[in-house]
C-alpha cells in the first residue's frame, strides 16, 4: 500500500517524499480514507503510531480541495491538543505536510503573549492548532470566529480530560457549528472518553490500532526495586553501568525534577529539566538541546513531556512511577517509536507498590524485576502481578503471650503457624482519574 493508493493528492505526496515516509502506518491506512470520505472518527492510537499524519494529511487535503476561502478571524479546521509542546509539535508536522499547499496554518497556546496571536488571526487561518484555554481566551476576545469551521480534531483527548479541560471543551463545543466533521484521537479509551465521544461525534468509525490500553510491545520494560532515598544513587549507577547516552527521565513532581537535575549537574552530568513552572521558552530550549544531543539527560513531569516526539529515543526511565497508570503508557511511548525498539526502566520503591500493581493490571503484564546488587531495598517491594494482587511476604510467627493466670488481660491473639501465608490483599483497582465531561475543572499544573 502507498500514500497514493489512499487517495492523497500530489502536493501532499511530494511533501511525504521529502520527509521520507514510504509506507502508511496502520493508523494512517485506516484514518486517511475515512477522513477523506467525511466520516467522524474515534481512534485509539498511541503517540508514535503516526497518528498526526493520520489526521493532518486528509484534513489538509479537504481544506485545499473543498470549502470557501477563509475570512477574517475565522478558522476552517481546529486541532485541540493538551499542551503547548504538543501544539508546537503538531503544528510543525502540519507545516511540513502543507509545504506545497496554499494554506495558512498557525498554533496558539498559553504561557506566551496573546497579542501577536490576535494579530495573526486577523486575516484568518485555514488550520489552527490550539490548547483549549488559550483558544477560549481568543474566542472571548473576539479574535476568533467559528462560523467557517468544518473540522474539529481532539488530539490526545484522554490527556485533555486528565488535565481538567472538560469545562473548556464543553464551552468550545457549544461555540462550534453543529454541522462539522469531528475526529477524536486518544492513547487510552476510558469510559470518560467514550462519554465525550458520545457527545461530540456523529456515527464515528472506530479505529483501534493497538490493543486497548496495552503498552507498546516494541519497548523492553523492566523494573529495579530500591529504597526511595537511594533512587538518585541507583540512577547514576545504572547510567554509568549502561553507558546511557540519551535518556528521558520522568519524575512525579516539579520539585522532584529540580532535585534530580541539581544532583546530576552537581556530579558533572549534562542534565536539564522541564516542568510547568518553567517559562515556555526555557522548556522549548531544554527540549531543543536534548533533541540536538546537547543535553544527555532530560528530566520531566508527565505533562511537560506530553507529546514529545524525539526520534530514536533509546531509553525512558521512570524515576518515579506515575500516579495515573495510563501515564505509564504515554511515558514509554516516547521510546520504541515508528518501528524501532526501545527500553523503559522503572525505579520502584515500597511506597509505589500499588502504582506498580495498577500499571501491571492496565498493561496486562507482570513487569520483570532485575535487581541491582548493592541496591536491594531494606523496604521490600511486595510481589505483584497483572491480576492486581499484591502478595505480602509470609508473616513471621508470633509467640503467644503466656497467660499468667489471675487478673491480667487474656491474650486473644491467634497463633500464626509458621507455614501460614498471609492472604493476598483484595484486588487493587488501578489508580483512576475521574474526569467527567461537563463537570467542573480539576486543573493541575504540570
Ligand atoms: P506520531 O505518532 O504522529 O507522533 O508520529 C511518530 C513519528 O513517526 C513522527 O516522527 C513522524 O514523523 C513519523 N512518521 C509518521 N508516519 C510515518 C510514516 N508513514 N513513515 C515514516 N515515519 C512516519
Amino acid at each position: 500500500m502507498t500514500f497514493a493508493t489512499l487517495g492523497l493528492i500530489e502536493p501532499l505526496l511530494r511533501s511525504l517524499e521529502t520527509l521520507g515516509y514510504q509506507t502508511p502506518t496502520p493508523v494512517q491506512a485506516q484514518a486517511i480514507p475515512a477522513v477523506l470520505a467525511g466520516r467522524d472518527l474515534m481512534a485509539a492510537a498511541q503517540t508514535g503510531t503516526g497518528k498526526t499524519a493520520g489526521f493532518a494529511l486528509p484534513l489538509l487535503q479537504l481544506l485545499a480541495m473543498e470549502g470557501p476561502k477563509v475570512t477574517a478571524n475565522s478558522v476552517r479546521a481546529l486541532i485541540l491538543v493538551p499542551t503547548r509542546e504538543l501544539a508546537e509539535q503538531v503544528h510543525e508536522a502540519v507545516r511540513q505536510y502543507a509545504e506545497n499547499l496554499p494554506l495558512r496554518t498557525y498554533a496558539v497556546y498559553g504561557g506566551v503573549s496573546i497579542n501577536p496571536q490576535m494579530m495573526k488571526l486577523r486575516s484568518g487561518v485555514d488550520l489552527l492548532v490550539a490548547t483549549p484555554g488559550r483558544l477560549l481566551d481568543l474566542f472571548r476576545q473576539n479574535a476568533l470566529k467559528f462560523n467557517q469551521l468544518q473540522t474539529l480534531v481532539l488530539d490526545e483527548a484522554d490527556r485533555m480530560l486528565d488535565l481538567g479541560f472538560s469545562e473548556e471543551l464543553a464551552n468550545i463545543y457549544r461555540a462550534l457549528p453543529k454541522k462539522r466533521q469531528t475526529l477524536l484521537f486518544s492513547a487510552t479509551f476510558s469510559d470518560d472518553i467514550r462519554l465525550l465521544a458520545g457527545q461530540m461525534l456523529n456515527d464515528p468509525l472506530t479505529i483501534e490500532v493497538s490493543p486497548r490500553n496495552v503498552a507498546a510491545n516494541t519497548v523492553k520494560q523492566w523494573i529495579v526495586t530500591v529504597d526511595k532515598k537511594r533512587k538518585p544513587e541507583l540512577f547514576v549507577h545504572l547510567m554509568r553501568k549502561g553507558k546511557w547516552k540519551q535518556v528521558l527521565v520522568f519524575a512525579k513532581t516539579r520539585n522532584g525534577v529540580d532535585a534530580l537535575v541539581d544532583k546530576l549537574q552537581g556530579l558533572g552530568i549534562n542534565a536539564d529539566g522541564i516542568h510547568g513552572d518553567k517559562p515556555q521558552a526555557t522548556r522549548q530550549r531544554a527540549l531543543d538541546r536534548f533533541k540536538a544531543s546537547e543535553v544527555q539527560i532530560l528530566v520531566a513531569t508527565d505533562v511537560a513531556a506530553r507529546g514529545l516526539d524525539i526520534e530514536d529515543l533509546p531509553l525512558v526511565v521512570n524515576f518515579d512511577l506515575p500516579i495515573v497508570a495510563e501515564d505509564y503508557i504515554h511515558r514509554i511511548g516516547r521510546t520504541g517509536r515508528a518501528g524501532s525498539t526501545g527500553e523503559a526502566i522503572s525505579l520502584v520503591c515500597a511506597d509505589e507498590v500499588n502504582l506498580l500493581s495498577a500499571i501491571e493490571m492496565l498493561t496486562r503484564q507482570t513487569l520483570k524485576r532485575q535487581n541491582e546488587p548493592d541496591f536491594e531495598p531494606e523496604h521490600r517491594v511486595p510481589d505483584t502481578d497483572a491480576s492486581g494482587q499484591v502478595v505480602k511476604k509470609p508473616k513471621k510467627p508470633k509467640k503467644p503471650k503466656a497467660s499468667g493466670g489471675g487478673g491480667g488481660k487474656r491474650n486473644l491473639g491467634r497463633w500464626v503457624d509458621s507455614g501460614e501465608v498471609a492472604p493476598a490483599e483484595p484486588s487493587i483497582k488501578p489508580v483512576r482519574k475521574v474526569p467527567v465531561f461537563n463537570t467542573g475543572p480539576r486543573k493541575r499544573k504540570p
